[in-house]
């Protein structure tokens, strides 16, 4: 038997860090949301205990350090399963871009293995196997959009915001996030109104939405790779609504409201940057 899941990207709307916690992480508070720009997993059972990873990105390991591998190794040591797997990881999700790719895969070998061994566990349970592999993880079980606090694993559920095109643009060079996050200094930080964009979306105020991206790490990241703020400026002089570095970056994402502006920003944005997307806001959960 083969099943396959699907892993969506996700974006940041907004990334705030309220401090550093006694166990090294940062204290976060962001809004994430999904967009229709998807890796896809397939799951086949095999006929020794191994779990085995390949995927169609050069770049991925597909070893134990894959998160995927990572996720189905938990479940099997949970649940002392000793059936093995094969799992293929289409690539679709820039890789190390702020777009949680390798989180999503995760997210989805948790799915694609409940379902397989039918486990029957709650979308709590497979968030709590989430949170022990990544920050981001527990996020992509379900997807959606979405408050994340703590360390990014505790979620609060929040409306699809209302639809519009999604420019996504990827210089041509990766992000550690760890490296971002230890180069970020907490003192006299421009904190994002949170609140105000959870307000936003909740009354499905576009305007709203798009007038309050703001993501702290944003600045760090141009430190180090200037075209951040290169594309944010051309994808704003090109009409985008609002403008925005996803995550540790360096993938800077622009909403729009209309379809013949958002191709046009995608037209503009390719001869100048190698990774461009134009994707739709996925908004709502996956389960
Ligand atoms: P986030 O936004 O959650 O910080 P990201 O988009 O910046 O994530 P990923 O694409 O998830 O970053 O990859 C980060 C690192 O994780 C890569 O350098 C890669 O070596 C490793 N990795 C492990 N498993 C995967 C996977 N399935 N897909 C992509 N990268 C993976």
């Amino acid at each position: 038997m083969k099943v396959l899941e699907k892993a969506p990207a996700k974006i940041n709307l907004a990334l705030d860090v309220l401090g550093k916690r006694a166990d090294g992480y940062h204290e976060v508070r962001m809004i994430m949301t999904t967009v229709d720009l998807s890796d896809h997993i397939e799951i086949q059972e095999t006929g020794g205990d191994r779990i085995r990873v390949r995927s169609s990105a050069l770049y991925v390991p597909e070893d134990e350090r894959n998160l995927a591998y990572k996720a189905a190794d938990l479940i099997k040591t949970r649940f002392g399963i000793k059936q093995g797997v094969e799992i293929w990881i289409k690539k679709e999700i820039p890789v190390a871009a702020g777009l949680a790719g390798g989180s999503s895969d995760a997210a989805a070998t948790i799915r694609a293995l409940n379902r397989l061994w039918r486990l029957g566990l709650s979308y709590e349970e497979m968030a709590e196997l989430a949170a022990a592999i990544g920050s981001d993880v527990a996020f992509c079980v379900r997807g959606g959009t979405a408050l994340a606090i703590g360390r990014g694993e505790k979620i609060e559920p929040l409306p699809a915001p209302p639809p519009c095109w999604v420019i996504l643009a990827k210089p041509p060079v990766s992000v550690s996030t760890a490296e971002i996050y230890q180069a970020l200094t907490l003192d006299n930080l421009a904190h994002p109104d949170t609140d105000g964009m959870i307000a936003a979306i909740e009354r499905g105020d576009y305007e709203g939405i798009c007038s309050r991206l703001s993501n702290v790490l944003e600045s760090v990241t141009i430190q180090k790779v200037e075209e951040v703020e290169q594309i944010k400026r051309v994808m704003a002089r090109l009409g985008a609504d609002g403008v925005l570095m996803s995550g540790s970056g360096p993938t800077v994402f622009g909403l729009v409201r209309h379809k013949s502006k958002a191709q046009r920003i995608y037209n503009g944005l390719r001869g100048f940057c190698g990774e461009v997307f134009m994707v739709r806001l996925l908004g709502g959960a996956l389960i």
